[in-house]
Parts: structure tokens; C-alpha cells; sequence
């Protein structure tokens, strides 16, 4: 049964590239019928940061994501926050420093600085603690079984570093990027189990997959480079046989395609790179999030979808289910992916003006509500109806339509300027004394009505329309004029000719 996992660290907010992750890692689970988990990497106790795994579950629920297995939905293989499971490791380190596949390093820090002094000297461009130095340059593995374990009486501070054999050829058969072969020279002898009792990222992880009967490991283009260090503790754990597949998602690109998207960009350029608000629990600084900018869930998962991924063809909009039927590995890219907000912005457009107006509304009636301004349901509906065609956010559709619950207090300068001439004014004026007296007032009495004075003026209708529209709503542009006034009543229509008339 596939099992796959998303693995975020509470170090921060999730970026969209997390979600990206978490997504794909959730497509791939549910169209192969298998299951989806979340464990939180908290081992990294400075980097913690709180309210960072709320946010995470907040995300993931905005998003329609939803974890089969989870700290907060637990499952048969929990914890499910590494933080709870510190025992666990414990074990598999202690058997890995048995089986002579790991040693205790006791090496200080000014040690360590030295070591790496003397490489670079040695014009080493990347010093490593790995076999090539260790034997020369450290006392760990020079200690004697009865040295370390007095050092270790002495309660002498200690790492737990893997022994990466000195020659040998680590390859793995990525499912996005193919065969990777690294040579084991390049890799440091990693640090498994720190000074404090944790596990590292690299022991942690490899032995919770091993656990938690994780199939197949998706994740940034970023762990790449830890990926044959982790086959490498696989093979020692005697775990090779049941090694997951790996699957390394390309990097998310600055609009530009120059570099790794940051927050920086997002700031720089207006727009979110979080999911939904966050709110630094040490400066309380706010960071915008897409839910907040005014994007829907479905919209925001459709976008997420192609970054990295696309179907074969022209295809472009998908619900959750459909891609789910989609999604299959074969079909995400290797090369970075640009991030493109416009294109996210048409994605919400799109779908946006598909809703239904009772759901908009909501949105609508929410707004409102923040300016004391009230509506019964019904005209928010029919407001939302004449308005979502026309805008990109839920929150365009208050800015945009205040005039329907508002009388207009200026009027558009270019459209008065332009259009406002006394032979308008005289049509407006009977207009206005001929609707007050109507039976009726849909839009399609409004038309005859305002055709038939028109026809008395011998005006063409091009000539008066504007006046009438930037009369009623004070703008140039907008919805349909007729259903607008229905939207309105004749009552409000008539004040509001009048006082613009004045
Ligand atoms: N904790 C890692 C992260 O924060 C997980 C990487 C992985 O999926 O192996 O991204």
C-alpha cells in the first residue's frame, strides 16, 4: 500500500512551496488509493518556533488537504512529532555505533574549528568531516573501545557520526530526476545524534520513513543532496529491501526564473507566499497569506497544481478529484517551475465567477459587516450576481458595489465632464417623476420606461445612458443599468436622479 508523508519542520510558517509538496504528496497517495501522513520534524529545538504546527494543520485544512494520519489525527504509528519519538532513535543510533557503522565523536568546537582551519589551508574548498580527514585530523577514531567508554563515564559531551565508507559509488533512481550517482567521498561522516540527545534531521528521518511504513519519499529538490546519505542509512539500518523511492520536486523560481522564491519577492512585489496569514509570535509582524488576499481554496490548489506539474495538454482547470485522477509521477518536470502570480490571479477569476451567488454573498454580507453597513442575503446575492464577472477577489465585489447600498456622494469626474449636457438632465429629470408613479419597476420596465421618455426628447439612448448611469452609482462603468435599478428599487433610483440633478 503506497504511504507517503509530509515532513514539515515548525520553524516558521509553511512557504507555498511546502504546500506545493504536501499537495503532490497528497495526489500521488490518494490516486494510487493509498495514504496520506504529516509528522512534524521538530527535533531542531533553536528553531522552533511556536504556533509554526497550528499554522501547518490550518493550511492543510484551508487547502482541502487532508491528512489520513497526523499529529492531530493520530493513526497506529505514532507520535507523530519527532519530539515525542526521541527514545526511538536512541536505539538505532546505539545499534549502528554496535555494528561499528557509527562512532562517538567527541570533538569540541575549537576542535572542530581547526580541523577546519587546517583544511583550508591545505586549500580544501569544501572541508568535510568525512573519512578522508577524520583519520588525520580527529581523535574519534583513534580512541580506544575503553577510552570512549570512560570519556563517556566522564559525562564528556559526544555526537553520534555515521561512518560513510571512503570509497564507494551511492546511486539512487530518483522517480523525477532519474538515476543520481554520488561518490561517498563527498559526503560527511553526519553528525546522527547531537550533543543533546536529539536526533538529527538525516536519523530521524530515515528511521520514522523505515517505521511509518513510508513507500515513497516526495519532497524538495532541496533534500536532494541528503537523499544518497539517507539509501546510505538504509543500507546500514538493514533496511534496503524496503527503501522508499524517492521523488525530488523541482525548486519553486522567482517570476523572473532567477533563483529560489522568497518572501523577499513576495514583499517586494505584492504578493503572499504563505497559504493563509501569519502572525510572528516574537515581532508580531503579520505576513499576508493568499486565503487573506482574497483567493479561493479550490483556485489556489488548481494554481499549485502546475507548478510542476501539467497534464499532456491544454487542460486547465482541475478540481481535487480530477487531479487526483491525474496526477502520476511521469508528469512532473524536472526543470525549476516560475512562480507566476497573474497566473494564480486568472486561476481566482475564473473561478470566482463560477460560484454561486449564495456563496459570494457571504464574503459580501462579511464585508459589510466591518463597515456596519446590512443587506438581507437575497440583494447580496443579486449584487454578487451582476458584479462577479468583473472582478479578480471576493473583497472587489463590497469595493466595487458599495453604490448599491450606499448613494453616491462624488461622480465620476470624466463621465460628467463628458457626458452630462441639459438635454440629458430634462430626460433624467421626467425619468425620474415617470418611475415614481410606475406599477412595476424590473429591468425590463426600467428599459421601457426610460425608452419611451427618449423617444418624447427624441434623444438616441447612447446620449443619456452615462448621465443616468453616473447618476445612480456615481461610476462610468459597471453592471447592467437596467438590472442594477431593479437591483435598487425605484424609490432609491429616483432620489438619487434628483439629488444628482440638483
Ligand atoms: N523536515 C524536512 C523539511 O522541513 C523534511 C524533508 C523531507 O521531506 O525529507 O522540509
Amino acid at each position: 500500500k503506497v504511504r507517503v508523508r509530509f515532513a514539515p519542520s515548525p520553524t516558521g510558517p509553511l512557504h507555498i512551496g511546502g504546500v506545493r509538496t504536501a499537495l503532490f504528496n497528497y495526489l500521488f497517495a490518494k490516486h494510487n488509493g493509498g495514504e496520506f501522513l504529516v509528522r512534524i520534524e521538530d527535533t531542531d529545538q533553536n528553531r522552533f518556533v511556536e504556533g509554526a504546527e497550528e499554522y501547518i494543520k490550518q493550511s492543510l485544512e484551508w487547502a482541502g488537504i487532508v491528512a489520513d494520519e497526523a499529529p492531530w489525527n493520530p493513526g497506529d504509528c505514532g507520535p507523530y512529532r519527532q519530539s515525542e519519538r526521541k527514545d526511538i532513535y536512541k536505539e538505532y543510533a546505539d545499534k549502528l555505533v554496535k555494528n561499528d557503522l557509527a562512532y562517538y565523536a567527541f570533538d569540541t568546537t575549537e576542535e572542530l574549528e581547526e580541523m577546519r582551519e587546517r583544511l583550508k589551508q591545505a586549500r580544501v574548498n569544501t572541508p568535510q568531516y568525512n573519512s578522508m580527514t577524520r583519520m588525520q585530523m580527529t581523535n574519534s577514531l583513534t580512541l580506544s573501545a575503553e577510552e570512549v567508554q570512560k570519556r563517556l563515564d566522564n559525562g564528556d559531551p559526544y555526537v553520534i557520526r555515521l561512518k560513510v565508507p571512503r570509497k564507494e559509488e551511492i546511486r539512487l533512481n530518483d522517480m523525477v530526476r532519474g538515476w543520481v550517482m554520488v561518490h561517498s567521498h563527498t559526503i560527511d561522516d553526519k553528525i546522527l545524534m547531537k550533543s543533546d540527545g536529539m536526533p538529527t534531521y538525516h536519523l530521524a528521518n530515515v528511521v520514522d520513513d523505515h517505521l511509518m511504513g513510508i513507500t515513497h519519499v516526495i519532497r524538495g529538490e532541496e533534500w536532494l543532496p541528503s537523499a544518497p546519505l539517507h539509501v546510505l542509512l538504509y543500507r546500514y539500518l538493514g533496511w534496503e529491501d524496503s527503501m522508499p523511492r524517492f521523488a525530488h520536486l523541482p525548486l519553486l523560481l522567482k517570476p523572473d526564473g532567477n533563483g529560489k522564491l522568497s518572501k523577499r519577492d513576495g514583499d517586494k512585489m505584492g504578493f503572499a507566499v504563505f497559504p493563509i496569514e501569519w502572525k510572528d509570535p516574537a515581532t508580531g509582524d503579520i505576513s499576508r497569506g493568499f486565503k487573506e488576499d482574497g483567493f479561493l481554496a479550490d483556485a489556489f490548489i488548481n494554481f499549485l497544481s502546475f507548478l510542476g506539474w501539467n497534464p499532456g495538454d491544454e487542460r486547465e482547470f482541475f478540481t481535487l478529484e480530477e487531479l487526483i485522477a491525474e496526477f502520476t509521477m511521469e508528469r512532473v518536470t524536472k526543470a525549476g517551475t516560475k512562480f507566476d502570480i497573474d497566473k494564480a490571479k486568472w486561476f481566482n477569476q475564473q473561478y470566482l465567477k463560477e460560484k454561486p451567488d449564495a456563496e459570494l454573498a457571504k464574503y459580501l454580507l462579511a464585508d459589510m459587516e466591518k463597515e456596519g453597513v446590512t443587506s438581507t442575503p437575497e440583494k447580496a446575492a443579486l449584487v454578487c450576481n451582476q458584479l462577479k464577472e468583473r472582478v479578480t477577489f471576493p473583497q472587489e465585489i463590497w469595493r466595487d458595489g458599495r453604490f448599491f447600498y450606499e448613494a453616491p456622494t462624488s461622480y465620476d469626474a470624466k463621465t460628467v465632464k463628458k457626458k452630462w449636457k441639459p438635454e440629458g438632465v430634462a430626460v433624467l429629470t421626467d425619468y425620474a417623476a415617470a418611475i415614481e408613479s410606475a406599477d412595476s419597476f424590473t429591468a425590463d420596465d426600467a428599459k421601457s420606461i426610460f425608452m419611451g421618455i427618449l423617444e418624447q426628447h427624441e434623444m438616441k439612448i447612447g446620449h443619456v445612458m452615462p448621465a443616468l448611469r453616473v447618476a445612480i452609482s456615481g461610476k462610468g462603468g459597471g453592471p447592467d443599468l437596467m438590472i442594477m435599478q431593479e437591483i435598487l428599487g425605484k424609490e432609491e433610483v429616483a432620489s438619487r436622479i434628483k439629488v444628482a440633478i440638483e
